[in-house]
């Protein structure tokens, strides 16, 4: 059974009138051939992290196109779960010492699920590297099977690639967040872009009233700046940075700092990252570190409109969806210059990008500085989602290449 988060529909109509009958329409005439053929999406968590917020928000929007999709998680214990995200921060480039224990966990898992997975669907798509090897189960030339990487694979540590390439290989094609990121790969690969949903709790409009109530729930002061970053506690989002640079900002603005994170099932690494926060934020009644359930969309959404500044100061990144979030909402956001985030933030014309903690507090001190930029920045942010970012595109990219797929045999 999955971990599900509570997803409200959201009729097709509702999305037509914030973007256009066309959108509505272009997505009916693509879903219409595909109608009754059976899709299979596979990840490795329900809740936490970009990925399963994705899904949460693509599954209902395509059964609302009357297709019949259907998602799953891989079951894994610790033992997978630790192995996975060490896999997951070498693809991401960090040093990593190959035990072939941990490459017999993974398969032992991914051959476990294979018993239990509706893998006979006529597509099936897998996220992330965590099921990749769930393609042994495939009859040759039966169905059609995608791999969906969400992650930044520009530098990957060769170890792990390597023996992960051989099942990426046997796949139809393969889907990155940026073009740096595709690989020498003997099958095609897709740019496919991450995206959000306008009309999810995460992001719908709020009551101000609603807004004022959690920042007094978390007891943030409205009157004075705040600068917010909203993440898993994992060190590649660096939030020990965020608090450096905030200190610098702190020297010549009175702000306040919100950290807030929640976990995620396959993501071991959380509590430790936590505590290190923790001891880094000492006693300092205006860093507020927020731990929050996996599943509080409610919540970020507000912390992210009450924000003064988003921070994204991640040291690796796939895409990074709280950028589109926080843009979306238009605001001013300062974010590092890595993954996916570029793609996003268009320096200075979407938001600033930085490279350091001394870069990140800079800019943010200028954006404090400078109101009016900063609510251009912001009102510019809103337009790129719009266009580029916006899950009913991404649905639409899904269905083409579905139904270029099946053209192809
Ligand atoms: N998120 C959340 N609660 C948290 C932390 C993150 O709901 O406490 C959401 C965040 O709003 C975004 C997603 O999780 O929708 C994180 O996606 P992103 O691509 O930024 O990072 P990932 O966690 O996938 O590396």
């Amino acid at each position: 059974m999955k971990e599900t988060a509570a997803v409200s529909r959201v009729p097709l109509e509702n999305y037509a009138e914030l973007l256009g009958a066309g959108e509505i329409e272009e997505l009916r005439a693509l879903a219409k051939p595909l109608r009754g053929r059976r899709i299979e999406m596979i990840n490795s968590t329900a809740v936490g992290g970009g990925v399963a917020e994705i899904l949460n928000r693509l599954i209902p929007l395509a059964e609302e196109l009357d297709l019949s999709i259907q998602w799953d998680v891989l079951r894994g214990a610790e033992d997978f779960f630790d192995v996975t995200k060490a896999f997951h921060n070498a693809l991401h480039g960090e040093a990593y010492h190959a035990n072939p224990k941990n490459f017999e966990i993974f398969l032992a898992y991914n051959e476990q699920n294979r018993a239990t997975l509706p893998l006979d669907a006529e597509f099936v798509v897998i996220h992330d590297p965590q099921p990749a090897a769930l393609i042994d189960a495939r009859p040759a030339g039966s169905n059609h099977w995608v791999w969906r990487c969400h992650i930044d694979l520009s530098h990957p540590n060769l170890a792990v690639w390597d023996f992960l390439e051989k099942f990426v290989s046997r796949y139809d094609g393969a889907m990155f967040s940026s073009p740096q990121f595709a690989r020498q790969l003997s099958i095609p690969q897709y740019l496919f872009y991450p995206a959000i949903d306008p009309l999810s709790e995460k992001n719908i409009q709020l009551d101000s009233d609603f807004i004022d109530e959690t920042l007094r729930r978390y007891q943030i002061d409205v009157a004075r700046p705040i600068l917010t970053q909203i993440s898993r506690f994992d060190r590649l989002k660096d939030p020990v940075g965020v608090i450096r640079a905030y200190r610098i900002v702190k020297r010549y603005f009175d702000c306040q700092l919100v950290l807030a994170g929640g976990g995620a099932p396959d993501d071991p690494e959380g509590a430790l990252v936590l505590k290190e926060v923790l001891r880094e934020a000492g006693h300092d009644p205006d860093i507020k570190i927020l731990e929050l359930p996996a599943w509080a969309p409610l919540e970020v959404n507000a912390l992210q409109r009450a924000s003064t500044i988003v921070v994204q100061k991640s040291l690796r990144e796939g895409f990074g969806l709280t950028v589109s979030e926080a843009l979306w909402k238009k605001k001013p956001v300062v974010a590092s210059a890595v993954g996916g985030i570029p793609s996003q933030i268009i320096h200075k014309h979407t938001g600033l990008l930085a490279h350091s903690v001394e870069g990140t507090a800079y800019q943010i001190r200028f954006l404090l500085s400078h109101p009016e930029i900063a609510a251009k920045l912001g009102e510019n942010g809103h337009q790129h989602v719009k266009e580029n970012f916006l899950i009913t595109q991404k649905l639409k990219r899904y269905l083409s290449l579905l139904l270029m797929l099946d053209r192809r045999i």
